[in-house]
């Protein structure tokens, strides 16, 4: 069983919007639905660029702040400026970080089943083992792969390959759970692993056929995987 970390097992739009509105508030300005809006689409836009290669992780941290800052009324700075808005909203989202309430159970039944567990994520490996510490699941999910260290992000099936390959688990018999469809589903997919789609939010595709809203039911899933 392969878990994508954020959105998936770790509630990384809450942490976000919370650590989003704290740290504006820091700023003396508050945080309305346009800037919620802005933020996200800022987010998937120049996290995009960066997981196609298009940019650094830095530079895709400073486009998003290029975008929202000025309608927040902030000063948009050169990139020293910039690095130090992002440490100051990373400061804050870092306080918010916590895992979803389906996951105890979830990790309970998998280890009932002897399932042999691993994450595939894309992000930097010291951000995400630190978010995985912070919550609690240190040493409970396998190996923890990461794009920064693959230097191949998902959808490209590089990714979930070299994931299978470190569990030592053939594609085939392995499946993958993730919120993002076209991402995590459809990249597992073409790598030969079956996959879930965890649409948490209920934005679909409503026919995905392996679609749940809630780790609770990713039991209903587990037939014939090894992992
Ligand atoms: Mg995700």
């Amino acid at each position: 069983m392969v878990f994508d970390l954020d959105g998936t097992l770790f509630d990384h739009p809450a942490a976000a919007l919370a650590g989003l509105r704290e740290w504006v508030a820091g700023r003396g300005g508050t945080v309305g639905p346009e800037v919620e809006r802005a933020w996200f689409a800022a987010e998937e836009r120049h996290f995009a660029a960066w997981r196609e290669g298009r940019c650094g992780f830095q530079e895709q941290r400073r486009r998003r702040l290029r975008d929202v800052l000025p309608l927040l009324g902030l000063p948009v700075g050169d990139d020293a400026a910039l690095d130090a808005d992002y440490e100051g909203f990373l400061r804050a989202y870092e306080r918010e970080w916590h895992a979803y309430d389906d996951v105890e159970a979830c990790l309970a039944v998998l280890a009932e089943r002897g399932l042999r567990l691993a994450v595939l994520t894309n992000g930097m490996p010291e951000q995400q083992n630190a978010k995985i510490a912070a919550v609690g699941l240190a040493g409970r999910l396998g190996p923890v792969v990461t794009a920064g260290e693959l230097g191949v992000a998902k959808p490209d099936p590089r990714a979930f390959a070299a994931t299978c390959e470190r569990l030592g688990v053939a594609p085939g018999r392995a499946l993958y759970v993730g919120d993002d469809h076209a991402v995590d589903v459809l990249g597992a997919r073409a790598a030969g692993m079956r996959a879930v789609h965890l649409d948490r939010r209920g934005l679909g595709p409503a026919d995905e056929a392996d679609r749940i809203e809630g780790l609770a039911r990713l039991v209903d899933h587990l037939a014939d995987a090894a992992a």
